[in-house]
């Protein structure tokens, strides 16, 4: 530990957490140095965290919870070599491998979204980037489903060119997710196929073409608290409308399967730093929640108001009706779908 993450581990003792919120509701950014304190902040000052974390939550969205379902539309088979991920071409775990879905089982998973009050169905693919065929079958199975049901859609396809952002716009697509991960400074010990800045670039590709940009981060990777900090500012920079915070499920056969470093409050002080940096943003408690937070789930939606139902891309999630359950009993309510 550097003798300045000690110094700002003391000055979090002394944080007036709420005052840091009435700044924030007051529409002040907070610094580097505030975002730092929160993520280290003390054990024993987390419910006071969290409980200043959700008074911005509550200001933004009330006690309204965002439920989004994930298809696997497109399993294996990729080319990249992003560490942390079961489907990369340098990863051994065994995963199915299917290629893009057609069209009818696309649409069926939108209403399998319906039947678990998903408001938003993401529609994620593996590979660097869609070939035209899969980004024909993508956008017909959008137009359909958006010409029959009450779902946002949001699309993750990887890197894409200005002319496939506009296809998908055209066919309906609402959101289009690139998470960042990671911060710059850290990116290449993930990925060296791709570089940070190619997915900054698709994040701002797909603003451009008028579709709302998702961008998030996986924490747990090795990363500092600065870089953790670093990335959570860029994604303010970078005004990403909904924020993916997912916590390393450290998957066997994964370049970083012997990474673990993550606790439950760890993971939550996360959220609420995000909460702080972005706070009038869609804070979703993303992939590894279950595995992460574990017994503490239920607090991430004093930050977050947003969460995945169902199963992640290759890993299972809770059953729906646990995390329909962990609502009702926090007390908040899911947000229905309206577009
Ligand atoms: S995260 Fe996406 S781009 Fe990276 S290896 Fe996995 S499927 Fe490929």
């Amino acid at each position: 530990m550097t003798k300045d993450s000690i110094q700002t581990i003391e000055q979090s003792m002394n944080v007036d957490w709420q005052q840091l919120a009435l700044k924030t509701l007051q529409g002040e950014l907070i610094t580097k140095e505030e975002a730092l304190q929160v993520l280290q902040a003390d054990d024993d000052e987390l419910l006071a965290v969290m409980d200043a974390a959700f008074r911005i939550r509550k200001h933004y969205y009330g006690k309204k919870v965002k439920l989004n379902l994930i298809v696997n539309a497109k399993s294996g088979l990729c080319p990249e070599d992003c560490g942390y991920c079961s489907q990369s071409i340098v990863s051994n775990a065994p995963v199915t491998k299917y290629p893009l879905l057609e069209k009818d089982v696309l649409v069926d998973g939108a209403k399998r979204a319906m039947e678990l009050q998903a408001g938003t169905y993401c529609i994620v693919a593996s590979g660097r980037g869609p070939t035209k065929r899969e980004l024909e079958q993508v956008t017909a199975a959008v137009a359909e489903i958006k010409a029959t049901m009450p779902l946002k859609i949001c699309a993750c396809l990887g890197i894409l060119t200005d002319e496939q952002s506009k296809q998908l716009k055209e066919a309906g697509v609402d959101r289009y997710n690139h998470n960042l991960n990671t911060s710059e400074d850290h990116y290449a010990h993930i990925t060296s196929t791709h570089t940070y800045e190619d997915r900054v670039h698709t994040v701002e590709q797909a603003k451009q073409s008028g579709i709302s940009p998702c961008s998030g981060v996986i924490i747990g990777m090795g990363e500092t608290d600065e870089q953790l900090v670093n990335v959570a500012m860029a994604l303010r920079e970078l005004d990403a409308d909904s924020i993916p915070v997912n916590f390393l499920n450290a998957i066997p056969g994964t370049p970083l399967e012997q990474l673990s470093n993550l606790n439950p409050r760890r993971c939550l002080k996360a959220l609420a730093m995000f909460r702080f940096v972005c706070p009038t943003k869609e804070i979703r408690a993303s992939g590894g929640r279950e595995v992460n937070l574990r017994t503490m789930q239920a607090l991430a939606l004093y930050a977050a108001n947003s969460i995945f139902i169902g199963d992640y891309l290759t890993t299972e999630g809770q059953e729906a009706a646990a995390d329909h359950a962990m609502i009702e009993d926090m007390g908040f309510e899911i947000e229905t779908c309206a577009l």
